[in-house]
């Protein structure tokens, strides 16, 4: 019997196998397509052999096992013979017909018949060294290549281009705005394949991910996530928090302290007014056409009596820079921009 196991699986196949000796041979090393979804993969494998010659020379067949644990059912089929229609409770010993307690038939075909043996029985049945096989075929067996390996290899190890889980995660957060703990991440990854090469400012992305303060253990998982274009299945709800985290964050301007800006298109979000007997002071909050974000504190400035009788539209201003902060960039001597 040939036993195909991913290579992830190996290392666990490998220490498992030591316990069948001579039994289990490695054959070798080939890239397999299997596939996944509606997708092809493509899966390293590797190949063993185990030596089931003394069950064949009985000229039978082995199909696999059936299993009854606290009246739950299980089958295994090896073969295309499908176990899974077998009521249990029919099968007796068809070597001892003993109708004893069990909770497991090995399944075979001989001359056309299926018939089910207990594990007691089997080497008395076939008058050989049977049993170890069929033991090291059921523990050996679970690391084959099935559906399920290769939905677990698909997790851990297949990468996702980092523009799927851009747009996937955008339509999972409406447009980066709400970010549902629990709910988004699993949204994200079940959209990922509606997003096939989704394009998005790379540059923009690059740049405010380079803004991200590493300053714990979970950004600089998202910052060492996000660094690459692909992007491990096992990572993919991380990578999607990022993303959000990255495009809700405003972006850092790369200003200097003393530099004398001009910007154009700001707008004012909110302003207020107040006198402490010296003349008004006013506080003004404005956003670039980035969104960035700017403040102005200045007491009796024509630009806070010009901002609080509110220009409606975008203007452009000058000022310079006072302090960086994480989330707005202060500016003092602001004017604005006559137009020219
Ligand atoms: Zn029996």
């Amino acid at each position: 019997m040939i036993l195909n196991i991913p290579e992830v699986n190996e290392t666990k196949f490998r220490s498992k196998a030591k316990h069948f000796g001579t039994l289990v041979k490695y054959l070798d090393t080939t890239i397999q397509e299997y596939p996944y979804r509606n997708k092809k993969i493509l899966l390293r494998i590797c190949r063993y052999e185990l030596d089931d010659s003394t069950i064949s020379e009985k000229n039978v067949e082995y199909l696999g096992y059936v299993e009854s644990l606290e009246g739950v059912q299980t089958s295994h089929s090896y073969t295309a013979f499908d176990l899974s229609k077998i009521k249990f409770s029919t099968l007796t010993c068809d070597h001892c017909h003993v109708a004893r307690k069990r909770n497991k038939y090995f399944m075979f075909m001989e001359k056309g018949n299926v018939i089910s043996i207990g594990s007691s029985c089997v080497d008395k049945y076939f008058e050989g060294q049977i049993l170890h096989i069929l033991k090291a075929c059921t523990v050996l067996k679970q690391y084959t290549v099935s559906e399920e390996t290769v939905e677990s290899f698909i997790k851990k190890y297949s990468y996702v281009p980092l523009s799927n889980i851009v747009g996937a995660t955008r339509e999972a957060t409406n447009n980066f705005l709400q970010w549902e703990k629990g709910i988004s991440s699993k949204k994200v990854i079940d959209n990922l394949e509606d997003f096939d090469d989704f394009s998005y400012d790379k540059k923009g992305f690059s740049k405010k991910l380079d803004n991200l303060e590493i300053n714990n253990e979970f950004n600089n998982n998202i910052f060492n996530v996000l660094s690459s274009d692909f992007v491990a299945g096992k990572n993919i709800g991380i990578a999607a928090y990022g993303i959000y985290k990255i495009f809700s964050m405003a972006e850092k301007p790369n200003y200097t302290i003393g530099e004398k800006l001009e910007l154009e298109n700001v707008s004012i979000t909110s302003f207020y007014e107040e006198d402490f007997g010296y003349g008004p002071t006013y506080k003004v909050f404005l956003t670039d056409s980035v969104n960035n974000f700017i403040t102005n504190t200045s007491t009796g400035s024509k630009f806070g009596q010009l901002v609080t009788q509110g220009p409606k539209e975008a203007f452009s201003i000058k000022g310079t820079v006072k302090y960086l902060g994480d989330n707005a960039t202060v500016l003092t001597r602001v004017s604005k921009n006559k137009k020219k």
